[in-house]
């Protein structure tokens, strides 16, 4: 941050209950908030006395306080609020519920694992707010859940156009997120669910499954039990995609944020053993436009690559296309008559396609498949990361890619995604 004379500094007296809302709304500007005195925490995790923390463009923040605080902003004069109305108590209480479940899971032989809770609702009501505090009370607590990101839009586990899942052992920190280590991802390759249906439905099947059988294996994370973010198509296909999930992840509680409709088509639909809850939304949760939309995205793969306040070095290195074997899912439809016996229309959409290296990659992420051939089933194969295809040479015949790992590429299939990612470094 300059020390320029627009530089300010704010100091906000907060009572018990009351959040304190900013945006970092400015290319290249910082806000630089600091606890005084008292307690607060941003979406779950504790904040530290005396200590700086940084936001960054883009930032929508809220610091909370259930005692009452006082925080200081240093920064350019951005948008800043204490707002009273807040719907923290309704997510304590659904936090409170969660460790309840929790602690039966670990005393009665009878309850085999702990709650698996899934939140819905439409596009920006806070979703993935509600499970980061969720998950971060959970960790307070000194409980393991395991959290599921199905939201390809925003792809908070790895990059966007893919799912993914992680154990959560610790707080987020502040200003990122969840320590990221040995994350289970799962490739889609598009950043609406819409784009393909059947392939979205079956990856995340083939999740749920993993998922589900880890948490078996680890006596701490099954009975703190799963926090799973969705993406906000709650309409038609949309909506019968939720059910597809609730079902593949054995959910027991829905948290539906925000739309008395969703809650009612769920509580109509869903079997009733499983408890779906209505819950407001904030008010402080702000509406993001398209272009942000795709911002945030391209933050977020920029971040897979180069790292965030930890800075990443990633490799740069040329590849033949004689040496991969690229491959797309979905062929072109045929019409059912065309279809060999026994197979549908609609089977084309899970189908792997070989795919010729050459312009057409260009700037396109990459999934580092962990199968090694296209008969396996590359789709329902977990993935080893991303890499990013950032020049193509038509006549040496030769792609020039960003990777996480130095070469040489492992020998196995690469799935091109419709996620893009122009590398400006
Ligand atoms: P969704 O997952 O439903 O699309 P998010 O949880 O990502 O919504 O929230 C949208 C944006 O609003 C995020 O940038 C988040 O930081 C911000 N936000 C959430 N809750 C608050 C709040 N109480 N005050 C201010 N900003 C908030």
């Amino acid at each position: 941050m300059s020390d320029d004379k627009n530089t300010e500094v704010q100091e906000f007296q907060l009572e018990a209950d009351a959040e304190l809302r900013f945006e970092v709304e400015n290319k290249n500007e910082t806000v630089v908030l600091e606890l005084k005195s008292g307690l607060a925490e941003i979406f779950g995790t504790e904040l530290v006395k005396g200590k700086s923390y940084t936001f960054t463009t883009g930032a929508k923040i809220a610091v909370f306080t259930w005692q009452g605080c006082t925080i200081e902003l240093r920064g350019k004069k951005n948008v800043s609020y204490i707002a009273r109305e807040t719907p923290m108590m309704f997510y304590l209480n659904c936090h409170a519920c969660l460790e309840q479940l929790r602690q039966k899971a670990e005393t009665d032989e009878e309850v085999k694992r702990g709650p698996i809770t899934m939140v819905v609702g439409p596009t920006d009501v806070g979703k993935s707010t509600l499970c980061r505090i969720l998950l971060n009370y959970a960790a307070r607590m000194g409980r393991t859940p395991l959290f599921v990101d199905l939201d390809v839009g925003q792809g908070q586990i790895s990059v966007p156009g893919s799912i993914g899942s992680i154990l959560v052992e610790r707080p987020a920190t502040v200003e990122e997120s969840f320590s990221q280590q040995a994350p289970l991802v799962y490739n889609f390759g598009h950043t609406s669910v819409n784009k393909n249906l059947q392939m979205f439905n079956m990856v995340v099947t083939r999740m749920a499954e993993v998922v589900l059988e880890r948490m078996q294996s680890n006596k701490k994370a099954n009975t703190s039990g799963i926090i799973i973010n969705t993406c906000g198509w709650v309409k038609g296909d949309g909506y019968k995609q939720l059910t597809h999930s609730a079902q593949a992840f054995e959910v027991d509680i829905i948290l539906v944020l925000d739309q008395e409709k969703l809650y009612n088509e769920l509580v109509r639909d869903m079997p009733t053993f499983v408890k779906v809850v209505l819950l407001p939304k904030s008010g402080g949760v702000v509406e993001r436009t398209k272009r942000f939309r795709s911002e945030v995205r391209d933050s977020k793969v920029r971040q897979y690559f180069y790292g965030g306040r930890s800075p990443l070095h990633p490799h740069s290195f040329d590849v033949r296309w004689s040496d991969i074997k690229v491959f797309k899912v979905g062929a072109p439809a045929l019409p059912d008559s065309c279809m060999p016996l026994g197979m549908k229309a609609e089977d084309h959409m899970t189908k792997l396609v070989p795919v010729q290296p050459g312009p057409n990659l260009l700037h396109h992420l990459l999934a580092v498949s962990f199968a090694n051939s296209g008969e396996e089933d590359v789709i329902q194969t977990n993935i080893a990361g991303y890499i990013c295809v950032t020049n193509v040479d038509v006549e040496n015949q030769t792609l020039t890619v960003l990777s996480p790992q130095p070469r040489p590429l492992p020998d196995t299939v690469l799935v091109l995604s419709d996620v893009q990612f122009m590398d400006s470094h």
